[in-house]
């Protein structure tokens, strides 16, 4: 495809993918690159024959494109990124026990007020021992659940049990992430959260009509007063919370501008719009929440035009899967586990189960035949189980593979799992890569559109 000119100064083609972009054509390579060309240009490319200082072979030698001397060095680095998180996994999911006071409508792990299931002190042994003896230099702690709050004299002890261990292993403990529904929070667990670092994490669906139809306790009482004055509280002491919606058939009703204008009103600046996950009792409540692929994508695009105008207007709003993308498509180091391939389930990150039972992620873990081992195996005996999920990958999908946003995009091992008992991705008709494929070509076409540009220019350059 590389004319005789280009094969005497050295250059030869990358492999690279195409989509069309209204009248234009978005070229893309595995490594990440990416240009935007008229049809004259792609013709051009296609067949080689762009003379060495024309403004094409500029423009598809600084995209990597073409392979060039000057370019070769970021090419290699580019993978270099992508690859440098196959190390031992570093997040840590704690689930001390399965119990909660709320039964929310979705909740993928299934969690009960009735369910006492509880890590044993010798099987938070274990887990702290298996952490210690990690590869991994240092690590994030999240407690997940049920509710964490319900067994917060555990959460207690294991910190004290991990920051030892981690002493005495020489490991830092580089974060602690309590994710609650805020329906237990006293001012004894705030105040303890707040000097100790701990980050806190919530979930807060909309405005209260939203949120308390959907979270709610064995009685029907809603949780958005509690979310509310607890985030009041952190916030008046200097702490941010980070909230997340759940977009349900119930969230589309009400529509994205409402539920930002809810999370700006709170003084919240991420909202991070995830779709519904149909595990545990997400699934058996399918019927009345799940959202079809197009509905949820015209929705997150109504939601992106609001923020980007809210932030032209001074008051900035973002959705943290957005910026995870953009960052993808713009050459950043790929931090976000759900947005690449192979994901961070097993990888990066483990969720561990009260009884010790080791699942490659914290949406894993309601379904027992996705689990790795247990925490009285070595790292080894169980990261390797990890291996066959490399189906993960766009190499052995055939449909990502020779897909223009395969160097962006991720499929997500759990979803697939349980909507097909197997972990093959079934692209393109799937709902992950229905929505994938179209965000990515969104942000691709709004990339070209110099407002839309300084907009997720000040997204991407945020903190995450
Ligand atoms: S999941 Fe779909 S959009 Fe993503 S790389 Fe695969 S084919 Fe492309
Ligand atoms: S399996 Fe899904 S939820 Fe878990 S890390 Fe991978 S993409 Fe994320």
């Amino acid at each position: 495809m590389i004319s005789k000119t280009k094969e005497k100064t050295g250059v030869c083609a990358n492999e690279y993918f195409t989509e069309k972009l209204g009248s234009k054509y978005l070229v893309t390579t595995r490594h990440g690159g990416f240009a935007v060309l008229s049809r004259e240009e792609y013709d051009m490319l296609f067949r080689g024959t762009f003379t060495d200082n024309s403004a094409l072979f500029k423009k598809i030698n600084s995209a990597g494109i073409i392979i060039s001397k000057e370019n070769l060095k970021n090419i290699i680095f580019s993978f270099e990124k992508q690859l440098a998180y196959f190390l031992a996994p570093k997040a840590y999911l704690i689930n001390l026990s399965n119990e909660c006071n709320l039964v929310c409508k979705y909740c993928h792990a299934n969690a009960t007020p009735d369910n006492a299931e509880t890590m044993t002190e010798e099987i938070m042994d274990k887990t702290i021992e298996f952490m210690a003896s990690s590869p991994a230099k240092g690590f994030y702690i999240e407690f997940q659940g049920g509710e964490p709050l319900a067994k917060f004299n555990d959460i207690k002890k294991f910190i004290v049990k991990v920051n030892a261990a981690a002493k005495e292993n020489n490991k830092e403990i580089i974060s602690t992430v309590i994710v609650s529904n805020m329906t237990l929070m006293t001012e004894e667990i705030a105040k303890f959260i707040i000097e100790n670092k701990i980050g806190i994490c919530s979930s807060l669906d909309g405005p209260k009509e939203l949120h308390d139809s959907q979270r709610q306790d064995v009685s029907g009482g809603g949780s958005y007063d509690s979310v509310i004055k607890w985030l009041k509280y952190l916030q008046e002491h200097k702490k941010t919370i980070n909230i997340m919606p759940t977009i349900t058939a119930h969230s589309i009703r009400f529509g994205a501008k409402k539920i930002v204008d809810e999370y700006v009103k709170l003084g919240a600046r991420r909202v991070m719009f995830r779709p519904v996950y149909c595990i545990g009792r997400g699934k058996a409540n399918k019927e009345e929440l799940a959202v079809p692929a197009e509905e949820f994508v015209r929705f997150w695009k109504e939601s992106i035009e609001y923020m980007a105008e809210l932030t032209k207007k001074g008051t900035l709003v973002y959705d943290p899967q957005i910026q995870s993308m953009l960052r993808n498509m713009l050459g950043f180091p790929r931090s976000y586990m759900c947005m690449r391939m192979p994901c961070g389930a097993g990888i990066s990150q483990v969720a561990i189960s009260p009884d010790g039972t080791i699942f490659p992620c914290d949406l894993a873990k309601s379904m027992p035949d996705l689990a790795l081992g247990n925490v009285n195996e070595s790292h080894l005996d169980v990261f390797s189980r990890a291996i066959p999920m490399y189906a993960r990958t766009a190499e052995v999908n055939p449909l990502c593979d020779t897909c223009a946003f395969n160097a962006y995009c991720g499929t997500c091992y759990s979803r697939t799992y349980a909507a097909f008992k197997d972990i093959i991705p079934r692209t393109p008709v799937n709902f992950e890569c229905k929505v994938n494929k179209a965000m990515f070509k969104y942000l691709f076409e709004k990339l070209q559109d110099a407002r839309y540009k300084k907009v997720f220019g000040q997204w991407v350059r945020l903190e995450r």
